[in-house]
C-alpha cells in the first residue's frame, strides 16, 4: 500500500502516508509514560507529534520546539520546546530504549544502527 503510494501521491511533508520518520508499527503503548515519566515514542515523527499537542506546563499554551538533544545513551531523546504564548521553556524528555522504536531505528539505519543505550528497554507504567 506505502509502496504503491510512493509512486501515485505528491511529495507532501503533511502527509503521514510515506513518511519515512513514521513507523508503520506503532503501538498502543505510544505516549504512555514510564514509572521514570518519560513519554514512549515509537519514531522520529511521534515526538513532533506530541510537543505539538502538549500545552505549555506554565499557561496552557501551545509549545515550539527549539531543539533536540540527543541522549542516546540514556536511552532518552529531549525536545526542549518554548511557549508560543508565555515564551517559556521546558522539556519534553521522550523514552527511545523500547523494543518498537530500537526495531524500526535498526531497520530505518541498517548498517549504521548502533544501539547505544545498554539498560534494559523501559516499560509503560502501570497504574
Ligand atoms: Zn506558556
Amino acid at each position: 500500500m506505502g509502496f504503491f503510494r510512493r509512486f501515485i501521491g505528491r511529495h507532501d511533508d503533511s502527509s503521514d502516508n510515506h513518511d519515512s520518520s513514521v513507523n508503520p508499527s506503532r503501538t498502543e503503548s505510544l505516549f504512555a509514560l514510564t514509572k521514570e515519566g518519560y513519554v514512549i515514542a515509537e519514531d522520529i515523527a511521534c515526538q513532533y507529534e506530541f510537543a505539538e499537542t502538549e500545552p505549555c506546563p506554565h499557561c496552557d499554551g501551545p509549545l515550539k520546539v527549539l531543539a533536540q538533544i540527543n541522549r542516546a545513551s540514556q536511552g532518552l531523546n529531549e525536545l526542549v520546546c518554548a511557549c508560543r504564548q508565555c515564551g517559556r521553556r521546558s522539556s519534553i524528555i521522550f523514552d527511545v530504549s523500547n523494543n518498537v522504536y530500537q526495531d524500526w531505528m535498526a531497520e530505518q539505519l541498517g548498517d549504521l544502527y548502533i544501539r547505544n543505550y545498554d539498560g534494559p528497554p523501559r516499560r509503560p507504567s502501570r497504574r
